[in-house]
């Protein structure tokens, strides 16, 4: 058996979404006329109670022009210390929009509002840079699918609003966050000028994600899309499998919770260090591989000679993320094989 739990972004469009793909009506992109992305745009926006969306071809673009939207060159974004937009985007914003980024660290990616403020230096004159914006990460990737309580965000909102600094939200597992926790999508997004979301992630889209504001900020960032080269032509082929996603895949993301969640109690049973069920919120298992005798590459090759794979994400940190294409007899398995390689490097200290 082959059990790959490296990420959710693994996961294989299934026959029927290919089928929706197969049939979408389609026009050119570009010229504002393919009617499969404009729904979907209008769709996600409704969904989320904002006024517009964009369709790009990744969460890191839509991220990136959010925050173009939000922070002029030279200035500042503030973002936790392992979030995507700072960890996994390669310096995008400096790259391309002169964006320095400053961070807080926080246990598990959990929001504390007053973190973030602390470090805010907003209108700092011509001597520092000046805090113009901060992006909050929901759910929370390399924190382990942290899902961010509604009450810091609301702090942060009106602390930042205080002080004149705009918020993003990188939502790209935003989905996951509403399905567990039962907030309902425009709550979460209400307190942020931006939002970008994933189709890509648990909702097993092939590709597509959307960046979500104002239709002042949509349209702007339409411009900067054709000019990093990502203006799509028939491209309704992508957004129909977004459709497809959100009609039949987003009430699914329970199941993905349930599993990670099954195998989070299982490796607790047999190391509690290695993983708190209770902060596997979501898909995502976070494993503290620390008081083992095996790093977290050594253990990762362990598990893959036997099919299951998982990422070695730090010297001792290791991340399993369930996904659509996982069932309950994948995660049974996965549980096994982990469960007895973690058993055996107990016996080996
Ligand atoms: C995956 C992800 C993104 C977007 O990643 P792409 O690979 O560019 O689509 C953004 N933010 C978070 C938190 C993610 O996990």
């Amino acid at each position: 058996m082959r059990v790959d739990l490296r990420s959710d972004t693994v996961s294989t469009p299934s026959s029927e979404m290919r089928e929706a793909i197969a049939q979408a009506p389609v026009g050119d992109d570009v010229y504002g006329e393919d009617v499969t992305v404009n729904s979907l745009e209008e769709r996600v926006a409704t969904m989320f109670g904002k006024e517009a969306a964009i369709f790009t071809p990744s969460g890191s673009l839509a991220n990136q022009l959010a925050i173009r939207m939000l922070v002029a060159p030279g200035e500042e974004l503030l973002a936790e210390t392992f979030s995507h937009i700072v960890r996994a985007e390669l310096g995008a914003a400096a790259v391309f929009s002169g964006i320095t980024t400053r961070t807080w660290s926080a246990p598990r990616g959990l929001l504390m509002a007053q973190d973030a403020i602390d470090i805010a230096r907003p209108d700092s004159g011509p001597y520092q840079v000046s805090t113009t914006a901060i992006a909050v990460e929901n759910t929370h990737n390399f924190g382990g699918g942290t899902i961010q309580p509604l009450n810091e965000i609301t702090k942060l909102h009106d602390m930042a609003e205080a002080v004149g600094i705009r918020l993003h939200l990188d939502g790209a597992r935003i989905w996951n966050a509403h399905i567990a926790s039962g907030v309902a999508l425009p709550e979460y997004a209400k307190y942020f000028e931006t939002v970008s979301v994933c189709l890509s992630k648990g909702l097993g889209a092939p590709v597509g994600s959307l960046m979500l504001s104002t239709k002042e900020k949509v349209g702007r960032a339409r411009v900067w899309r054709k000019r990093y080269g990502a203006g799509m032509r028939q491209v309704g082929i992508l957004a129909a499998a977004g459709h497809y996603a959100l009609d039949t895949n987003l009430s699914l993301l329970q199941h993905d919770h349930r599993r990670a969640h099954f195998l989070a109690e299982k490796l607790h049973a047999i190391l509690p260090s290695v993983v708190d069920p209770t902060h596997v919120e979501t898909n995502i298992v976070s494993l503290d591989l620390s008081y083992i005798s095996l790093s977290a590459a050594e253990f990762a090759l362990l598990l893959k000679n036997e099919g299951v794979l998982i990422s070695a994400l730090g010297p001792n940190f290791a991340r399993v993320v369930t996904h659509l294409d996982i069932n309950d007899a994948g995660i049974e398995y996965a549980a096994e094989v982990m469960s007895k390689v973690l058993q055996s490097a107990l016996v080996m200290q």
